[in-house]
Formats: structure tokens, sequence, C-alpha cells
């Protein structure tokens, strides 16, 4: 048998090679495109909901690819991309909020002029062919993309949408945990993880229970991972109780009631559970194309609402908010943008029979990096079945590398990350 890293080395290999193929052509294409678009004075919308991973990725591709006559258009609450990845350690770790909230910038950077525009406001109806916007304004589509994610409670997702008040946000979490003695997480996915292991290792004197309805913590990943990991969790002296949905007994009390009827006192409880699909605009407009099982927006392989009708105008769903069957990760929103993107494109060019399918990629879009407190965590890459690569590590930057991530974003991290 092969050691895990080694297995892991070939993994990437694997993956980069294509990958990178792909990445130059793209590149190529791009440059071409640059010289060929013309802006027109009324160029027709593809518009696009939601401007984090998948809407980004959307929006960017766009800007590289869609031909004269047509714009992008992307439509987004937050003044900044949340870059939500960081929020459980800059929910404890004070000094780096700022870099969690990474400028739009980067999406046009290198695009054609006319080709893009960022309209910072909410979506509040979907028509037939256009969007209303919360302050009043109605913008015509052409091509829709749903790319509304997911709602869960803060610090896994902020409420603010100015940066200004996001950060305030993180800033109040902070010392939420540093006035408490005593702090219950309840929910043992990654969110949850990332969180108890973070105050224990930054905040040593703390007293961390982390609490999971289920028998085993991280349900979405395999076995191997699940028990590598509640061994970690366990080292650091973090209590652990599984098989329990406590209840709130009252709202700010810090009581907890579990199925015994017994109570615990907390001086904090953090809530890392429950995320609630962005679906409401498609199930206002058409509510046979969102599962009532998932509330998740029913798409076809093209990544197309499905049960929309003959007529229908051409709408789009990617990332959380769609029923893909992909992971919910960053990486599979941004393989499902990449097919939206080509066949936004082939529609354009009267091309309908040769639009992308897609298929997810389990190993690479399901690939984790968890870190588990302050100096350590694990790679893990797993196909579902009964391949597991499980990689530990123990070198996590403090900041979550967040220079590195805003240059994938396209924008030159600003010291302090204030000027933009
Ligand atoms: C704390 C945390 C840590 C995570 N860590 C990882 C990780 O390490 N690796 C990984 O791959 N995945 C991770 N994930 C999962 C990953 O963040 C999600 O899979 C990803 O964010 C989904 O991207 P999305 O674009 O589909 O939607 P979301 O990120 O949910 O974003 C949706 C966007 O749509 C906007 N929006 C919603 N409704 C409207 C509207 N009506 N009008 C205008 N704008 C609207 C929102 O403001 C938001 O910007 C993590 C998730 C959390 C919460």
């Amino acid at each position: 048998m092969l050691p895990d890293k080694i297995k892991l080395f070939v993994e990437i290999f694997r993956v980069a090679i294509p990958f990178l193929g792909r990445i130059i052509i793209e590149r190529i294409q791009a440059s071409y495109h640059r010289w060929t678009y013309k802006a027109i004075p009324s160029p027709k919308n593809v518009v696009i909901v939601g401007g984090s991973f998948a809407g980004f990725e959307l929006a960017k591709r766009l800007c590289e690819s869609l031909p004269t006559g047509y714009r992008v258009v992307l439509v987004e609450k937050n003044s900044h991309l949340h870059y939500v990845f960081a929020f459980p350690r800059f929910s404890v770790v004070s000094g780096y909020e700022k870099g969690a909230f990474i400028p739009y910038s980067g999406i046009a950077r290198n695009a054609p002029k006319g080709i893009f525009q960022l309209v910072q406001d909410e979506v509040v109806r979907i028509s037939d062919d256009s969007v209303i916007l919360a302050s009043g304004e109605e913008l015509p589509y052409e091509y829709l993309t749903i790319a509304t994610g997911t709602s869960q409670l803060p610090p896994a997702k902020l409420s603010a949408t100015h940066k200004e008040e996001a950060c305030k946000e993180l800033q109040t979490a902070q010392e939420n945990i540093q006035n408490a003695n005593s702090i219950a997480v309840v929910g043992g996915g990654a969110v949850g993880i990332e969180m108890a292991t973070d105050i224990k290792s930054f905040r040593p004197e703390k007293d961390v229970t982390l609490i999971n309805s289920r028998d085993h913590i991280l349900p979405q990943f395999g076995p191997r991972l699940q028990s590598y990991a509640l061994g970690a969790i366990r080292k650091q002296n973090i209590k652990v109780i599984l098989g329990e949905r406590p209840q709130i007994v009252a709202p700010g009390s810090g009581e907890l009631r579990f199925g015994d009827g017994q109570t615990s006192s907390y001086d904090l409880i953090i809530r890392c559970t429950g995320q609630t699909p962005n679906s409401g605009l498609i199930m206002d407009w058409s509510p046979q194309s969102v599962s009532k099982e998932t509330k998740r927006i029913l798409v076809d392989p093209n990544l197309r609402l499905e049960n929309l009708g003959d007529e229908a105008p051409h709408v789009f769903a990617v990332g959380d908010v769609a029923e893909t069957g992909a992971p919910k990760m960053g990486r599979a929103g941004h393989m499902q943008a990449a097919v939206v993107a080509s066949n936004i494109v082939k529609l354009i060019q009267g091309k309908p029979n040769k639009l992308e399918k897609y298929v997810s990629n389990r190993e690479l879009e399901g690939a984790t990096k968890l870190t588990l407190g302050k100096a350590e965590g694990v790679i893990y890459i797993t196909d579902g079945g009964r391949k597991e690569i499980l990689v530990p590590f123990n070198r996590v930057s403090e900041d979550m590398d967040i220079r590195r991530v805003w240059g994938m974003f396209g924008v030159k991290f600003s010291e302090g990350a204030s000027s933009e």
C-alpha cells in the first residue's frame, strides 16, 4: 500500500495536468476576447444573482467570453465577497477581520470596457424577463443565473452587508468568546469543529463542549476523517457529546435541555447548524422548480432550471442553492460556473445542441482542508466510497493565508485591507 502522502501527490498531479491545460487555453481565449469585444450603447443583460464563490467565478468567466452585444450584471447584496472559510478563525482571533471581505474589483480587472456592471442591491422578485431590486429598480435580463447560496446563523454567515459592519459582527463574536468561560458549540460539521478547536487552542483556559445530533461527527465525509478528527478534538480536552439535539431552554438563557430532560448551563452557545437554501425567489416565481424535500433549486444536467416549460426564459442555478448532487463546497460552485458560462455563450451563438453537461467530480470538489485548531489540520480526499486519502499537517497560518486568497480573487492584498 502506498503511503497517503504519495497518494495525495499522485491525486494532485492527476487532476492538475488536465486542469493546467484547460487554464492555458482559457487564458489565450480571454486575451483574444479582450481585443475583439466591442462595447455598444444598450447591450443585453446576462444577470447573475449572488456574488460568492459560484457567482464570482461565473461573472469572471462571462467577462472573458460574452460576445459583443451582451454584458454581465452581477447583483450582490454585500459590498465585498464574504470569505466564509476564514469566519470560524476570525471569530476567535482578532486583527484579521478586514481580510475576510474581498473587493469585487478582481472580476473585471482584465476584462474589456463595458462588459461588466456590479450592482450592490438585493433581488426581491423575479419575472419572466426581469429582476426587481430592493431599491425598486427593474433590471431586464436575457439570461439569468441564480447563485444565492444558503443562509446560516452567525458567525458561519454574517447578516451585515457592508464591510465595516461585517467586521464589527466578527469582533462581537470575538468579544463574546473572550468574555465566556464555558462555551457550547452545537453542530459537529466542519464549521462547528473548526470553531471548537480554534477556541480551545487559542484560548486553552475556556471550557469547550462540542455537541452533535448524530453519533458521528462530519456526516458528509467518510469514516477515516470522522475518527481522525474526533481523536484530535478529544486530545485537545474538548468535551464531546454525540447523539444529542439539545433545545435552548429560553432565548438568551445559556441553558440547553438534553434528550433525558437534564439541563446544562453555558456562558455562550454557538450554533453551527442548519443551512437554509436561499431559493425563495424561485419558490415565488416557479415553485415547481424547487425541491420540496431539500428546498434547493432543481436543475437539469446543463444546470438550467427544471419544470420551467418550453417557452421559458433561460434561467440557470449554480452553487449551494442548486440541487446538483455535488458536495456543498466552494470548488463545486467553481466547476458549475464554468459549465454555465460555456452554455450561455453557446446559446447566444445559436448552438443549443452543443451544451455542456455538469458531472460532479467528488474527489476534486469534495477535497477538504480542515483545520483542527491553531497548529493542526488534515487534508482529506474521498470518492464518496471506499477511497479515502488523509494527510495530517501541523502548520496553519494564523491569518488563514488571506493574502494568497485575495490573489486568487484577482486583488492585491492591501495592508489592513482598508484601501478597497
Ligand atoms: C464557515 C464556513 C466555512 C467553510 N469552509 C469551506 C472550505 O474550507 N472549503 C470549501 O470548499 N467550502 C467551505 N464552505 C462551504 C462554502 O463556503 C460554500 O460551499 C460556498 O460558500 C457556496 O458558495 P455559493 O456561491 O453557492 O453561495 P454562498 O457562499 O452561500 O453565497 C451566496 C451569495 O448570494 C448573495 N445573495 C443571496 N440572496 C441574494 C439576493 N436576493 N440578492 C442579491 N444577493 C443575494 C449572498 O449575499 C451571498 O454573497 C464553508 C462554509 C462556511 C459557512
